[in-house]
Parts: structure tokens; sequence; C-alpha cells
């Protein structure tokens, strides 16, 4: 069905349909046509309400059997809609919510816009657009508003739009009086307020454009202050950040609106900046505006997508728009955009057209260009967290679903903490620890104090949530059991009752080690992990006696949240295990969650630990 629509109809089954018009429509808009053009955007009052049942199922029939059995079940008959105790009958049109009301729709109109003479002739649902020269697009109107007649659908003549192009002050007038005569007060847009779908065509509509969408945005983001840390962070990071930029980005040349992109990034930086309670600029606003898998918060900024969205959008619709603007023999990669491509330094090209279609392919090279450039420039400690907050574990707390109820929500602190953490943040200001040392801006001493306090704890709800995974794995177990002892006397942190595998149980030793401690920075500023990996490999050490009788696991984890080779193929066992037995797919990606939201409440009361229990207390007091 989705082939007998296109091209004429992009608004079912076909991806990237809406961003192939609006390119398509731009590029006839643009182009240097022979004779004045009109450009006509229909607008229908209450479309999918108001077909006619009997000629939307006649059409139906006709065109697509097959839905027929299905749609006469559901529209045959009127249905009933209750206002107080009368009822009305529902005569005429698709039910909202239905899902087969738009491409219901679109086999109901498919007759009438496949019979459209315009060369130009391109509709996204009810949201039709026709350009030709005027007789032609004069014949179409006429089609137009006798379909109506026959189908119930009925124009809505005022919000329909007009727009000429390569027409003098006189061919403009003249062509407006026949087109009004058509359709009485349809409404003449210039360069300023012409928009398809929602996307300006020309740059003066979208600088108006964006302009409103920062205040919009400005206001939404300023709300989120009034919410807790992790929420906020949860719904700006998914929803109010650069994806709300997204369709624009790629359906328009927003790039050529550097200090509006910049205008936005910076509403983003300050929004991070008021969340989460914690100073981002410069280097830590640049961390957190890369991709998670890079270190970052996944705020990206706007200004480096608008390259790879919008030419990726255009070589991902050109088959469909070049098939839009084919009767004019336009193409959708002119020069304009093989200009802009040689400005774009070679290294960032992807290699071939289907390369280019996808977003990824121009983004990719520029993140890791620029990941690269920030850590050949920064010095080991912050190589260390670049490193382990690159990894894929130690973002989980940042992709949770912060509930309480869940055991998923970090109070502000922590979230705050946690964020400066991965940011390099100031976290507090210099004081002198429990232990005597001094605790520099940044509070990292405390994840490493063993004054500080909160490592036990830490270690202990990580123990924890294991023996939780184990037992819904449907392995029953001890926590710290008696009875077996390490090499150095001290007792394992877990043992199952049942056998793992080979007739043993299993004993497990949770350690948390902390990546940015200055004797380990050395060597975690190289790899990320290689902290829990060493720590690994000295706990097998403790248990060299009791893996005579006994298998042993270590699970190794590092404060910024990344975890150690073997831990890691452990974790997956364990998850497929738990998958198997609960049924939940994402077992295993539950377990990394709780442990990672763990791990950062660990980390928050080490670093609160060193301000001492009375300064605390100072606190409650005040
Ligand atoms: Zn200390």
């Amino acid at each position: 069905m989705v082939e007998q629509l296109k091209p004429f109809q992009v608004g079912f089954g076909i991806e990237g349909g809406a961003e192939a018009l609006v390119h398509a429509i731009r590029r006839f808009c643009t182009a240097a046509h022979d004779e004045p053009m009109v450009l006509v955007k229909f607008d229908f009052k209450n479309a999918f309400n108001m077909l006619f049942r009997k000629f939307m199922l006649g059409e139906v029939k006709d065109i697509c059997p097959e839905l027929l059995p299905l749609l006469q079940q559901a529209y045959r008959l009127p249905s009933n809609l209750y206002f107080t105790d009368e009822p009305l009958f529902s005569k005429r049109g698709y039910q909202q919510g239905d899902p087969l009301g738009p491409p219901g729709f679109c086999i109901g109109i498919m007759r009438m816009t496949h019979s459209l003479l315009s060369r130009l002739n391109g509709w996204y649902l009810d949201d039709g657009t026709i350009g030709d020269v005027l007789p032609t697009v004069l014949g179409d109107i006429k089609k137009v508003l006798s379909f109506c007649d026959v189908s119930g659908l009925s124009l809505n003549a005022n919000k329909c739009e007009v727009f000429f192009v390569n027409a003098s002050a006189e061919d403009e007038a003249r062509m407006y009086a026949d087109i009004s005569a058509l359709l009485p007060g349809i409404k003449r847009v210039d360069e300023s307020s012409l928009e398809i779908l929602g996307s300006p065509i020309f740059e003066l509509g979208l600088e108006r454009m964006f302009s409103s969408k920062i205040e919009s945005i400005r206001l939404m983001c300023d709300r989120l202050k009034l919410m807790d840390v992790h929420p906020a962070l949860c719904i700006f990071r998914k929803s109010l950040s650069s994806c709300r930029f997204n369709y624009l980005l790629r359906s328009c040349r927003a790039f050529l609106l550097l200090d509006k992109l910049k205008a936005v990034d910076e509403i983003f930086r300050s929004t991070l900046e008021v969340i989460s309670n914690a100073k981002v600029d410069g280097f830590s606003w640049d961390q957190a505006s890369l991709p998670l898998s890079f270190g970052g918060m996944g705020i990206r900024k706007v200004e480096d997508l608008a390259v790879p969205a919008y030419l990726s959008s255009v070589y991902s619709s050109s088959n469909l728009s070049d098939k839009l603007l084919e009767r004019f023999n336009l193409r959708i990669i002119d020069n304009d955009i093989l200009h802009l491509i040689e400005e774009i330094p070679q290294e960032y090209i992807p290699d071939n057209d289907a390369l280019k279609e996808v977003q990824k392919n121009w983004d990719l090279p520029r993140i890791k260009s620029k990941f690269s450039e920030m850590f050949d420039s920064s010095e080991p400690t912050a190589r260390a967290r670049l490193l382990a907050s690159s990894t894929k574990e130690s973002s989980k707390w940042l992709q949770v679903v912060p509930s309480s109820q869940l055991g998923l929500l970090l109070d502000n602190n922590s979230a705050r903490i946690a964020v400066g953490l991965r940011l390099g943040c100031q976290l507090c200001e210099e004081h002198e620890c429990l232990c005597g040392r001094n605790v520099k801006k940044d509070g990292l001493h405390g994840l490493s104090c063993n004054k500080s306090g909160g490592w036990i704890s830490g270690h202990d709800e990580v123990n924890k949530i294991f023996s939780h995974a184990f037992s819904s794995a449907g392995f029953p177990n001890l926590v710290q059991p008696t009875g077996i002892s390490r090499d150095d006397g001290k007792r394992p942190d877990g043992m199952t009752l049942i056998p793992w595998s080979h007739g043993r149980q299993i004993l497990w030793d949770v350690t948390i080690k902390d990546t940015l401690a200055p004797s380990y920075i050395n060597q975690s500023s190289k790899k990320a992990g290689s902290i829990a990996d060493n720590a690994e490999r000295y706990k097998h050490n403790h248990y060299i006696r009791l893996k005579e009788n006994y298998l042993f696991t270590p699970i190794a984890f590092e404060s910024l949240g990344s975890m150690g080779p073997e831990t890691k193929i452990f974790i997956k066992k364990l998850g497929s295990i738990m998958r198997k037995a609960s049924g939940e797919p994402r077992s295993m990606d539950y377990l990394l969650q709780k442990v990672s939201i763990a791990i950062q409440r660990r980390n928050s009361s080490c670093i609160l630990g060193t301000l001492g229990r009375s300064r605390i207390d100072d606190f409650y007091l005040l």
C-alpha cells in the first residue's frame, strides 16, 4: 500500500517522509524557474473526522480490499457518542486514536492526490502542498474543491496559504486575485512566514522560529529547577535538550544561525548548572555535551548537531525528494549542498552515499576528535575520569527511571556529587578531613579515605544487591557466611547455598576501588577499569585455599562506575540466568542500574563524610 501512496503521499509508512517533503519544497522555492510559480498549501476543516463513511469504505474496497473486512466492522454502522443522556450518532470520518485512521485517510484521498497535475505535488496526510504555474494550480484547486463535494471534506480557505516564486509585484497581485476567486480569504505568505509541516523554508522564518522556540525552551528549563535533581536531570536529558530541536535541525538549514544555536546551547548549559547545583563551564560543559559513551551527559550541543543532522536528512530523503521534484528536473543534492560538504574536513565526511544517510556517521568522527582533543589536553586525573566515564556501566545511574519505589532515586546531594564527579566540577570548599589531611575543592580525597566512612555502607549495599540477584536467579545464598574463611582469616562476602556449576557452590567478594585515588592515577589514566582489574586479581590471592572446594568470583567496581573484566563476564552470565528465571529480558540492565545508584550513594557519603560529624550536626542546627 505504501508503494501505491508514493511519492505524492508521504504521511504513512515512509520513514523521513515529512523531512523529504520539506526539503523538496525548499528546493522548489529557491530554484531559478523560467516563469512565475505558485505554491499553495491546503488546509482541510477537521479532516480525519469529515470523510463520508460510505465514500471512505468504497475507496478502501477499490484500493486496498484486504483492509475492508476490518474497517467495515468498525465503520459500517454509526457509533454512539454520549453527551448528557442523549446519544449522538458518529457517522463520519475515522475515530480518533484508530491506528487505521492515517492509512485509511490516505487511501480515502489517494485518487485525488494522484490526479493533480501540478508538477510539485506532496501530501503529509491531510497537509497538501502543490506548486506549478498559475493555470495548472488553478485547475488543481478546482479538482480539490470538487473532490470535497463527493468526499465530505471541506477546505478551510482562510487557513490555506499561497506563496509566489519568481514573480514580480504585478504578477503576484494578478495571480493572487485569480486564486482568491476560488479560495476566498486565502492567506498570502512571504519568506519570513512560509512554513511546511512546522519547518520554516527560508532563513528569515527560521530566525523567527528559533527565537520563539528559545523562549519556550527557556521557560520549560526554568521550571525544572522546581524539581529534585535526579528526576529533573532525567527529564532534561531525555525530553528537553537537543531532542527538542531534532526535527528543526534535520529539516532546516539551522547551521546558518550560529548565534541562535549558541544561545540554545547556553540555555542547556545554564540549566544543567542550575538543576545539578554544580558549576558546569568550559571543559566540564564540553564533556557534558558528549554522548554517554564518550563520558558525557548526553546533552548534545545543537551547534555540534546542526550540520550532521541536516546533511544526513538530505541524503536519507534524497530519493523521495528527487521523485517529488522529478517533473521540474530538480535534484535535492545541489551545488549548495556540495559546497557545504566541501567546507567540512575530509575526515568528517562519510565514505559513500549510503553512509551519508545516517546522522551518526557524520557525527561520530567529530565526537571522537573532540574526545581525543580533550583527552590529550588533560592532566592525568581528568584523563582517568574521561576514560572511566566512557564505560557503558558508568552512566547507568543517568539512565534509570528515578523512582524511590524502585530504590533508584538519588537524593539531591548524591545526584549533585554524581554529576560533579563525572564532569570534574568543584564539590566542596577546601577543608580538613577527619584523618587530618587537606581536602581540595574537588572533594576527591573522601573517595579513598578510610575515615570518611561511606565506603563501608557502599560495599554492604552492593553486596546486598548481588545477594538479591543470586536469589532471583534461583540461587539461595548467605551474606558473609560463617564457618569458612579466606586465607587472610576474613569471611567472603557471600556464598550460594546450592551448587553454581560443576557441583560446587560459588563464593563472591565485592570491592569498590577509587578510580581517582592518587596512587592509582598513573594506571587509571591509561585504561578504563584497570584498577578494578587489579583488584580482581588481588582478590584471587585470598581464595587460593577455598578454591580447592568452591568456585570463586571477584566483583570489582570503581568509584566512577567502571568494572573489572572478570566482573563483566560474570555479570553477563548471572544476568542471563536471571533472565531465564524471571522472564525479564532487561534483568542484567536492572542489576547494573541498582549497582550504579549504590556506587553514587557511596561516593556521596564518602565525600560528605570528610566534613566530619560535627559539621553535619551544624547543618541540622541551622
Ligand atoms: Zn581523610
